[in-house]
């Protein structure tokens, strides 16, 4: 190749390559354009923001001024020398002044001298000095410039970023209006529960006459109709003071003056006292009423037993308005753990139920529902709402289950300590006591077995009455319990019973026939021989321990029968003291019959003063009671003058031979067990006052 040629190879090449060069260096251009072009927008934008935030800053210093000018609040601002910096329009106004140069460069205890405000310009050093907020009462005439007024004070340090002090800020906020409508409020629920309590005192007084009146008026001759009506006073009577001691609870808890006041308490008489009160007013209804109670449960337990014995009670009581057949339970369960007893009690029902829209509503004040279907029912709406809060303040639960047509099952939890262990039914030599039950009921059979359960006993509850028979006759038991049977059946159970007994030598022992009666149901006294027990409804654990362990005795007055007293004292005068209302009630009512002159009290200390006031010839007195118990209201009696001899009986639902022996110890002369049977109690009248 020639030179020439070469050189214009060459010469090609590096045109080519300055065109190249040229076009990339033309895209580059236009890549820079478009950059500039796009951050000539950025920073047109941009500007628009900073001016849009300008304005908005400028907005807000308005609003913020127009804020302060215009605050009821006071506002002041003092460096960290105390000197003024700041303060609201409402502060000038106050100090008659239009600017704030009055205040400039003035220190705040200058301003303030006087001792009204010593606290607070201590405060504020405070606050300064230990970098701290603070709120302070303050109440000022601001030097006699208006009338006093109370403000709380906000006292907030201020520091820079090195945690310097600059000062602090002071909000008084202007709450003389609000502390007089409190006080108002104060003075007013004030004057309504002392309005209550006196108008409770006032109306109950009254209405135990009206209904020991009609209580009396029934044991007189009456026509039928007479005697309607003298029930239906003493039955409104009884409802009305329901509603008064609810609306009385009810004030007591919203005013926070209601108190859980816990003592020892013996389950066994917890429940027994419930059982009486409850089985009493059942007896019209046609509900049966069951009970089962673990009989491992702990005898002795601390706890409110007033307050809980309440809650069972509304809850029962509830149970028995909306039930009208069919029945209703009580059961008592609980799991132990170190000294204390989660206590689950449950009563059940088969009554009208709750509609499900209504459960959540069911614990709420003044809430009573189906008031057509209740209209028979009374009630104030409290009885559930009341019963929330005692278990609540007893740091348990109550809940509801209900199907609506069906029935309910309500449910209260609450963990109770105990003390020394000891079961509230047992039986010691269980294991060697063999037991059969005849109930063709299931829904009781069923009951006893759970109850028989916890006492570990050998049993068996046959519902049929030919398989009862013929496992009497082939198998060796220490006790038989029965319904009442008809006639025949009856007595051929006892000819089995003698029969197998006498013909078997290895019958070391005679059968015990128990009979388990009921209201419609029980035999005849006279034709109950000596080795025949009959037990009233509900039976449960206690009640089968007790005749498992000997300490029921044969023959109870059937509860319906009006007890005819062989014997008047209408000069005797008795006191009883209980600090359960209905238990008096009971008690006085039992006392009719023997016309004396009954006076109840439900404390310790009531009695003390009676006593002190009153001859009695005989008191009857509750053992556990709260504040002052049975036997310390005792010894108080024995130390007032001349009350050596006044005969006090215990009323007790414990039957443990070492307890009754404290009561003598303790002064008392006698005892009588809960719930009180009639004919002991007519022998106890006429040991104390008729032989006297
Ligand atoms: P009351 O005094 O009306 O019984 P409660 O607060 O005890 O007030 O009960 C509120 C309402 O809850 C009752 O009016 C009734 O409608 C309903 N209730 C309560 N217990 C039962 C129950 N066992 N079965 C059906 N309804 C019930």
């Amino acid at each position: 190749m020639s030179n020439d040629t070469k050189k214009e190879i060459d010469l090609n090449q590096y045109r080519e390559s300055l065109l190249r060069e040229n076009s990339r260096l033309k895209e580059e251009l236009t890549r820079l354009e478009t950059l500039i072009a796009r951050t000539k927008e950025a920073l047109s934008a941009s500007s628009d923001i900073d001016s849009e935030l300008q304005s908005k800053r400028i907005r807000q210093g308005k609003y913020f001024n127009s804020l302060l000018a215009n605050s009821r609040d006071i506002i002041i601002m003092v460096d960290s020398e105390s000197r003024f910096v700041y303060c609201t329009q409402s502060f000038l106004r106050l100090l008659d002044q239009d600017s704030f140069s009055f205040l400039n460069a003035r220190v705040f205890g200058d301003i303030f001298c006087s001792s009204d405000f010593l606290g607070l310009v201590g405060a504020l050093k405070k606050s300064m000095l230990e970098r701290c907020g603070l709120e302070v009462p303050h109440r000022t005439d601001w030097a006699q410039k208006i009338s006093q007024r109370d403000y709380n004070v906000y006292i907030a340090p201020m520091v820079d970023m090195s945690g310097k002090s600059e000062g602090a800020m002071l909000l008084f906020h202007d709450v003389t209006e609000v502390l007089a409508a409190k006080e108002q409020a104060e003075q007013a629920s004030r004057v309504k529960s002392s309005f209550l309590a006196n108008m409770s005192h006032e109306i109950r007084t009254p209405m135990n006459a009206i209904i020991g009146m009609s209580e009396l008026a029934l044991h007189e001759k009456l026509s039928d109709s007479a005697s309607e009506m003298v029930m239906n006073i003493k039955q409104a009577g009884n409802n009305l003071l329901t509603i008064i001691n609810d609306i009385l609870d009810f004030s007591k808890i919203e005013s926070g003056k209601m108190e859980i006041i816990e003592t020892v308490y013996q389950l066994r008489s917890f429940i027994s006292d419930i059982v009486g009160i409850v089985a009493a007013a059942y007896l019209e209804h046609q509900v049966y009423f069951l009970v089962e109670v673990d009989g491992r449960l702990p005898e002795y337990i601390v706890g409110d037993e007033i307050r809980l014995r309440q809650v069972v009670l509304n809850l029962l009581s509830n149970a028995a308005k909306y039930t009208k057949e069919g029945y209703i339970q009580l059961t008592i369960s609980g799991e132990m753990a170190n000294n204390k007893v989660n206590l689950t009690i449950e009563v059940a029902d088969t009554g009208i139920g709750i509609k499900p829209e209504n459960m959540n509503k069911i614990f709420g004040d003044f809430t009573r529902f189906d008031k057509v279907a209740n209209h028979e029912t009374t009630g104030a709406g409290l009885g559930l709402a009341i019963s929330q809060s005692l278990v609540k303040m007893m740091n348990g639960e109550i809940s509801v289950q209900s199907e609506y047509g069906k029935g309910s099952r309500f449910k209260v939890t609450t963990t109770q300590k105990f003390e020394g262990y000891s079961p509230v039914a047992f039986v010691p030599n269980a294991k060697n006591i063999n037991v059969i039950v005849y109930e063709p009921r299931q829904i009781f059979a069923d009951s006893y077995k759970r109850n028989l359960k916890s006492l570990n006993v050998n049993f068996e509850v046959v519902v049929d009455l030919q398989e009862a028979e013929s496992k009497i006759k082939s198998e060796q038991f220490d006790y038989v319990f029965t319904i009442p049977l008809a006639g025949e059946f009856f007595l051929n159970l006892i000819n089995t019973i003698n029969a197998q007994y006498l013909s078997k030598k290895n019958f070391s022992k005679r059968i015990s026939l128990v009979v388990i009666a009921d209201v419609q149901n029980y035999i005849e006294e006279p034709s109950l021989s000596s080795e025949i027990l009959q037990v009233y409804l509900p039976v449960y654990s206690v009640t089968f321990a007790d005749i498992f362990n000997g300490v029921v005795e044969v023959s109870q007055e059937h509860p319906t029968t009006i007890h005819t007293a062989h014997f008047v004292a209408p000069d005797a005068r008795v006191l009883v003291v209980d600090d359960n209302i209905t238990n008096l009630k009971v008690a006085q009512g039992l006392m009719i019959p023997f016309r004396v002159q009954v006076d109840t009290c439900d404390s310790g200390m009531m009695a003390v003063e009676l006593v002190g006031k009153n001859k009695y010839d005989l008191v009857f007195m509750d053992h556990l009671m709260p504040e002052m118990d049975g036997l310390e209201t005792t010894a108080k009696i024995r130390e007032l003058p001349n009350m050596d001899k006044l005969p006090i009986v215990a009323l007790t639902a414990d039957s443990n031979p070492s307890n009754i022996a404290t009561f003598f110890g303790c002064g008392m002369n006698d005892f009588l067990a809960k719930p009180i049977d009639p004919a002991k109690l007519e022998s106890i009248l006429t040991k104390w006052i008729y032989k006297n």
